[in-house]
C-alpha cells in the first residue's frame, strides 16, 4: 500500500512487444525429467528432522532422496541431468498464504491519478474527463484519506466536474470510495438507503443523513459488479504476468484472499490458463463473504466454482470471510472506541452465533474458513465463535485461519494454539510506524502486529504479501516481506528508515521461512504434499543467486532466484530477458 501510481498499463504496454515468455527464453513446461541430480548445495529443509541437505534425487515430479551429495551419487542412476549448486542456496517452494491475483488484475484497469494535493487530483480528473468524452463511467486511483478531515470528501467536488456518468475514485487502502451523484443515482442510494452494516460498509452521511459520496469497505460492489466491464482477456493477460511475476519471485503455492463478487470471472481465467498449461502454482481459492447475505450463500457457491473450475492446481475448499474493516478508516472491529472517535468501535460483519452456526455447517462440509480480523473485538468474536462450535463437535473438520490479526488482546493468544487456528500476518506491513495512527487508536498503536507471542507459543504463524494492485507489485516479494519483519523496518530508507516498536518483535528468518513453507502448507492442509523437502514430497523448490542466512539484514530483499522448480519443472530461468524485465519493474515501481 505504498503512495505510487498506477503505471501498471505502461507496463503492459512495453512488456507486450516482448515474447510470451517475459521471464525465461525456454517453455515454462520443461519436460518431465527422468532423474534430476541437484548436489553439492545448501539445502534447507523446514524439515525438523533433517533441516540441512546438500543434494537432492528428483524423479517423476517429486523427491526420491535427500541426503548428502555422496550418498546421492551412490543412490542414483538414470540420472540425465545434474545441477551443480557450487554451495548455493535451496529452500523449499515459497507459500504465499493469503494474496489477491484476480483484483491485481482486475485492478489493472484503474486509471492512475498522478500524486498530488486533491485540488491537482480534481485539475486531472477535469482534463481526463475531458480527454475521454466518450467514456460510460470513470474508475480511478487513488486519494489519501489523510488529506481530509475526519468526514471524508464530498461528492459536490467531484459534480463541479463530472455530472452526467458515475466517477469513482478508489481510495488508498483499497477499502473505500469516492463517488459523484450519479455513481450514488445509478445505485438507488439516497437519505433513506439502509447501510449494510453500520460502521463497517456504509454509505458515510451528512447530519442530515444525506449520503456524502464516501462510501467504505464493501457497501458499492454489487454496484460495482453491474458497472465495471471486464474485458477477459485483460484480465487473463494480467492473471499470467502476476502469477509468472511471482514464480520469479520464489513463490509455488499460494491461496486466494478473495475477489469479491468478480470470484466467477476471476477463476474462469485461471481454469483456462491452466487448461493451456501456463498455471504454474497450487492455487488455493475461495468464495469470498463480504456483505451478511453471503453467508447463506456461500457454501453453494463454492461447491459451484469447485464443480465449474476445479482442476489438478485449482482447488476450492475454502470460504473467506471479510468479517471487520481496518483500522485506517476506522472499520475495524475494536473493543473500545477509537481514539478520535468516539462513538465509533467500528464493526463485525455478523453477529457471533451466525459465526458460529457458519462454522457447524462448514464442519460437516468439510470447508475450511479464512477470516479478515484486525481488531481485536473481530479477533475474539471469531475465536468465540470455533471455540463453541470446537465445544459441540469436538475437533472440527474446518480449519480456521485468521489473517492480519493488527489489534490483538494478549489474553487471546492462549486461545489461538488451544483451538489450533493458524495465524496469519502481512510482514511487508510490519515496517511502518504510522505516526498518524496515534491520533487514531492512542496507546494501542504502539502494539500491533506482533507475531513474536504466538510464534512464542507455538501456533502455526504463516505469511503472505495480501497484494490486491498493480502499485504494489513488488511487494509480492516474499523476500522483502522477510526483510521488513526481520527488521521490523521498510525497504525504503535502508538502515535508516524508523522502527516499529518493539524491537522483540524483529522476527527469526527461521520462523519466517517456516511460515512462508511448511506452516503454511499446514494452513492449507497440504503438508503431506509440500511445504518441506522430503522423501516423497512434491519437488517444489528454489535455487537462490547468494544465501540470505549469511547476508546483511538490509540486503535479503536482494535475493534473487536462479531457478523456480514447480512438482520438477522449471516455471522460471534466471537469464537475460528475465533480467530485463526486473529492471523494468524495478524501473516502474
Ligand atoms: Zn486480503
Amino acid at each position: 500500500m505504498k503512495k505510487k501510481h498506477y503505471l501498471y498499463l505502461v507496463l503492459v504496454l512495453i512488456l507486450s512487444v516482448f515474447s510470451i515468455y517475459w521471464f525465461s527464453d525456454e517453455p515454462f513446461q520443461s519436460k518431465k525429467h527422468s532423474t534430476l541430480l541437484i548436489k553439492n548445495g545448501k539445502i534447507y529443509t523446514s524439515n525438523p528432522k533433517q533441516p540441512w541437505a546438500e543434494a537432492m534425487l528428483i524423479k517423476d515430479e517429486k523427491i526420491s532422496f535427500i541426503g548428502s551429495s555422496k550418498e546421492a551419487l551412490k543412490v542414483s542412476n538414470n540420472v540425465s541431468e545434474t545441477i551443480n549448486l557450487n554451495g548455493k542456496l535451496v529452500l523449499p517452494g515459497l507459500i504465499d498464504s493469503h494474496t489477491h491475483p484476480g483484483l491485481v488484475a482486475l485492478f489493472a484497469d484503474v486509471n492512475p491519478i498522478p500524486e498530488g494535493s486533491i485540488k491537482e487530483k480534481l485539475e486531472w480528473l477535469k482534463s481526463f474527463n475531458k480527454e475521454n468524452p466518450d467514456l460510460p463511467y470513470i474508475i480511478a486511483g487513488t486519494w489519501f484519506w489523510e488529506d481530509f478531515d475526519k468526514n471524508g470528501p464530498h461528492k459536490r467536488d467531484l459534480d463541479a466536474i463530472v455530472n452526467d456518468k458515475p466517477v469513482i475514485l478508489v481510495e488508498d487502502w483499497g477499502h473505500s470510495i469516492w463517488v459523484n451523484s450519479k455513481a450514488l443515482e445509478m445505485m438507488g442510494v439516497n437519505k433513506s438507503t439502509k447501510d449494510p452494516v453500520a460502521n463497517l460498509s456504509f454509505f458515510y452521511r451528512d447530519k442530515n443523513g444525506e449520503p456524502t459520496g464516501w462510501i467504505k469497505e464493501f457497501a458499492a460492489f454489487p454496484f460495482l459488479k453491474k458497472l465495471l466491464k471486464i474485458n477477459k482477456e485483460d484480465l487473463e493477460f494480467v492473471l499470467e504476468f502476476f502469477l509468472n511475476y511471482l514464480s520469479s519471485n520464489g513463490v509455488t503455492t499460494l491461496f486466494d484472499g478473495g475477489n469479491f463478487n468478480f470470484d466467477n470471472d476471476v477463476y474462469e481465467a485461471l481454469n483456462k490458463l491452466d487448461k493451456e498449461g501456463k498455471l504454474h502454482h497450487t492455487y488455493e481459492a475461495s468464495y469470498h463473504v463480504f456483505l451478511p447475505e453471503h453467508i447463506n450463500i456461500a457454501i453453494d457457491e463454492l461447491k459451484k466454482l469447485k464443480k465449474k473450475y476445479q482442476s489438478d492446481n485449482l482447488n476450492f475448499n475454502t470460504i473467506k470471510i471479510h468479517f471487520d474493516g481496518i483500522k485506517e478508516i476506522r472499520t475495524a472491529a475494536v473493543s473500545k472506541v477509537y481514539n478520535d472517535d468516539l462513538h465509533n468501535k467500528g464493526n463485525i460483519l455478523v453477529a457471533e452465533d451466525v459465526l458460529t452456526n457458519f462454522i457447524e455447517e462448514l464442519h460437516k462440509e468439510k470447508i475450511d474458513l479464512h477470516v479478515h480480523t484486525v481488531g481485536d473485538f473481530a479477533i475474539k468474536t471469531a475465536l468465540n465463535a470455533y471455540e463453541r462450535a470446537t465445544e459441540k463437535f469436538g475437533k472440527l473438520n474446518t480449519k480456521l485461519t485468521l489473517s492480519h490479526l493488527e489489534i490483538m488482546d494478549p489474553k487471546d493468544i492462549d486461545r489461538m494454539k488451544k483451538l489450533n487456528v493458524v495465524a496469519n500476518f502481512t510482514p511487508h506491513w510490519h515496517g511502518d510506524p504510522a505516526p498518524f495512527l496515534d491520533d487514531v487508536l492512542g496507546e494501542r498503536n504502539k502494539h500491533i502486529m506482533k507475531a513474536q507471542p504466538l510464534i512464542d507459543n507455538q501456533t502455526i504463524v504463516t505469511f503472505s504479501s495480501d497484494i490486491t494492485s498493480p502499485a504494489e507489485y513488488n511487494r509480492s516479494n516474499p523476500f522483502l516481506g522477510m526483510q521488513v519483519a526481520h527488521n521490523r523496518q521498510d525497504i525504503e530508507g535502508g538502515k535508516t528508515a524508523p522502527i516499529m516498536e518493539p524491537l522483540s518483535e524483529r522476527l527469526d528468518l527461521k520462523d519466517l521461512i517456516k511460515g512462508y513453507t511448511i506452516n503454511g502448507a499446514k494452513q492449507l492442509k497440504l503438508q503431506n504434499k509440500l511445504g518441506s523437502l522430503e522423501k516423497g514430497k512434491n519437488a517444489d523448490f528454489i535455487i537462490l543467486d547468494h544465501n540470505i542466512f549469511n547476508s546483511d539484514r538490509y540486503d535479503i530483499h536482494n535475493a534473487k532466484i536462479k531457478y523456480t522448480f514447480k512438482n520438477g519443472n522449471r516455471v522460471f530461468i534466471r537469464n537475460f530477458k528475465a533480467n530485463v524485465n526486473e529492471k523494468l519493474i524495478e524501473w516502474l515501481y
